[in-house]
């Protein structure tokens, strides 16, 4: 092999004698290898033996020296030529490629030599060495061709050592021509785990971030433990394509799809990913759950608006976020539902540490803009115990422990117990019995009468509903009208009674009855749109006075201030119906405030009635208030002539209660009206 610019010491030391060029010259005429000298700024063949005269189909160098080689010459070429420029200034490196030339436009395949030569006007220049001329079938060509041009990144490293041979690709992105290949790697683990890989199985494929003279990018790469083919040293084959792109456009797909965009957090389908991998690993018995929900939420939004509810969700999420330890995962589920995974837990006690923490951490004001607000929240935990066998079961349990905090009052922390599990399911099968008996209409009402006592005559009468289940028989309504508000199934269920109720009232009044007929209208279904609707259509049942149905609201739509509540007690009274407020005294209202209200008639709770004598101040107090409104008094709940009597000596007008009769139905009414009326004179 000729000797290169590298080893040619005087070279380097006078760069620009011409004497010292001629020699060099002369030398390397005497070779039978082809060799030439390309000037890489100006694109010629600036010397050439005689046989690579002979390899470039010339007759003399000078003609040869006249072929601009810049002629057809592609952008990548030229590319890489420049980059060849740099590092021979840089270094005294030497490159071993297969090249494809084109003398007069017939290819040639070839393994070259090439390093820098220093001219005599000191120009970096490039020294071509033929080694071997690769076979010239078409598949060599193709293949060599592809691998000079390809975006593949081809690297083969010595073993703990600089790169042996690389393709155009692969120098272009390296950050120089001696970069070792562990120095390639941003994170050095990565580098360490191919490494392991590679000594173990052969070979490595993996995705990592590595340094290239572009800055930072992330390569696939293909590691191949080999042998270099020229010395048969052990070597290191290195394939890389660039996924920069890819990967980018790909982490933030998974991004939008794993996270929460108002708050951040992760999001239900992150959670549901991990607590499936969890459940996977066998790690039930090692972790629990937090399900977190802001009490009265909705009223945040409804009274403040949403950008207000918005800030406290953020809010409620950083004071969370802020909290977690290794091993937590936070995730909003929508709505202001957050859940907490806790990994690494065994014991219940740790569970609910944390979430006292956190509860404590929420429960501090939040101020938005000018409002300050305070928001208390409601938890359910569970332990997932190892009996748990999928991850949605894990979070019914949790759900079922909030359900636990927020009936027993909110702003507390509950855990998961199996009786809760239990009173759980049969919540669930009661509420699809429900959904059932309201489509095939299961229900139907007894009627209780309200006695005048002053007349001894039954003045009107409750429906009371009762659902005739098909095996358990007739059952009472504190059993379902909860569930029923609860789960929204009270709308259509409350269409249903006053339909029924006021049909059977249109009959009784069409035959010349006299008593009215009242009927219960839950908070719920209250406040639904549809309600005025429901009562406008009764208006047309044939046979019916408004004037003799009563609407029972309970005392505890009378709280506050709502000018809607008070518009659609006048929106029915102005339909010619009356209104009655229910189980008075129960509700913390106001007694005064109550005048604002136009009610006909106050019930006064069964409570009150049992606790006379004691409760005789209240009564006399409510039965003044009703009296200066004109609205008439009702007593529920007598079961005693005692109550009865004293209830009369208090001014109210009306009692209704077992001592006069239980709820009775349709066709029982009459039989029990004639004997109740007989019994009220006797008092
Ligand atoms: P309420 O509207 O206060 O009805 C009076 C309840 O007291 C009735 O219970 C009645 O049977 C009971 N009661 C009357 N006198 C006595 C007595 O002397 N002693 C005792 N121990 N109890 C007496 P019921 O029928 O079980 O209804 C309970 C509650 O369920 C009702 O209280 C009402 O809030 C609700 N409800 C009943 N029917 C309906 C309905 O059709 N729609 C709605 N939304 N709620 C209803
Ligand atoms: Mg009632
Ligand atoms: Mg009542």
């Amino acid at each position: 092999m000729i000797s290169r610019a590298s080893d040619i010491d005087e070279q380097r030391a006078t760069p620009t004698d011409d004497h010292v060029q001629d020699r060099t010259y002369r030398a390397l005429r005497n070779l039978h290898v082809p060799v030439w000298i390309f000037d890489m700024d100006n694109k010629r063949i600036v010397f050439a033996n005689a046989a690579a005269l002979q390899l470039w189909d010339a007759e003399t160098e000078a003609d040869l020296s006249a072929r601009d080689l810049s002629q057809g010459m592609s952008a990548a070429v030229a590319r890489r030529l420049r980059q060849y420029q740099r590092d021979f200034l840089e270094s005294a490196a030497t490159y071993t490629e297969d090249w494809t030339l084109y003398p007069k436009g017939k290819p040639v395949a070839l393994k070259l030599v090439y390093s820098g030569y220093r001219m005599a006007d000191g120009r970096m220049a490039m020294m071509c060495e033929v080694i071997n001329q690769v076979s010239d079938d078409s598949e060599n060509l193709r293949k060599t061709d592809a691998l000079l041009h390809a975006d593949v990144m081809v690297t083969m490293f010595e073993e703990d050592g600089p790169p042996i041979y690389f393709n155009p690709a692969a120098r272009k992105s390296m950050t120089s021509a001696s970069q070792l290949f562990r120095s390639m790697f941003v994170e050095p683990e990565d580098y360490d785990d191919i490494m392991f890989e590679v000594h173990s199985r052969g070979e490595h494929r993996t995705i990592a971030r590595i340094f290239t003279a572009a800055g930072e990018t992330w390569h696939d790469l293909s590691v191949r433990r080999c042998s270099d083919p020229a010395t048969g040293h052990p070597a290191i084959l290195v394939t890389a394509f660039d996924v920069t792109e890819l990967k980018t456009a790909r982490d933030k797909a998974r991004h939008l799809a794993e996270t929460d965009p108002l708050t951040n957090c992760h999001n239900r389908n992150y959670l549901n990913q991990r607590l499936d991998q969890l459940m996977q690993s066998g790690a039930a018995g090692t972790f629990g759950l937090l399900y977190f929900d802001l009490d009265r939420f909705k009223q945040i939004n409804d009274v403040f608006g949403h950008d207000v509810g918005d800030t406290v969700l953020k809010e409620a999420a950083n004071r969370i976020q802020a909290q977690l330890r290794f091993g937590e995962t936070l995730a909003r589920l929508g709505g202001d539902e957050f859940v907490l995974l806790v990994e690494h837990i065994e014991e219940s006690a740790t569970l609910l540490q944390r979430a006292e923490d956190i509860r404590a951490a929420l429960g501090k004001p939040i101020q938005c803009g000018e409002t300050r607000l305070t928001v208390t929240t409601s938890i359910g935990a569970a332990l997932v115990a190892e009996d748990v066998t999928d991850w949605s079961e894990a979070m019914r349990r949790a759900d079922i422990a909030l359900y636990h905090s927020k009936t027993s009052g909110r702003d507390r922390c509950s855990l998961f117990t199996r009786q809760m599990g239990r009173e759980t399911s049969e919540r669930t099968q009661l509420e699809n019995d429900l959904a059932d008996a309201i489509r095939s209409d299961q229900f139907i009402l007894l009627y209780q009468p309200r006695i005048n006592l002053a007349s001894g005559l039954v003045e009107s009468v409750e429906a009371l509903v009762r659902w005739q289940h098909p095996v358990r028989g007739l059952i009472a309504p504190g059993a379902f009208i909860p569930l029923c508000e609860e789960t929204g199934m009270i709308d259509a269920l409350g269409e249903m009674i006053i339909r029924k109720a006021c049909g059977q009232a249109g009959e009784w009044h069409a035959q010349g009855y006299e008593f009215s007929v009242s009927m219960n209208v839950s908070p719920r279904q209250f406040e639904d749109a549809a309600l005025i609707d429901t009562i406008q259509s009764v208006t047309h049942l044939p046979g019916l006075r408004p004037e003799k149905i009563e609407f029972e609201i309970t005392e505890s739509l009378l709280v506050g201030d709502d000018a809607a509540t008070t518009e659609r007690l006048k929106t029915i009274q102005s339909l010619g119906f009356r209104i009655a407020a229910d189980d008075f005294g129960t509700g913390y209202s106001n007694l005064a405030n109550i005048s604002r209200f136009p009610l006909q008639s106050i019930k006064i709770d069964k409570s009150f009635v049992d606790q006379l004598p004691d409760s005789k101040p209240i009564i006399q107090l409510i039965v003044t208030l009703a009296h200066q409104i004109g609205a008439r008094i009702v007593a529920e709940g007598a079961e005693t002539i005692e109550q009865v009597r004293l209830l009369k000596s208090l001014g109210c007008e009306q009692v209704q209660g077992f001592y006069f009769s239980r709820p009775v139905s349709a066709q029982e009414l009459f039989g029990t009206i004639s004997k109740l009326q007989r019994r009220a004179r006797e008092l």
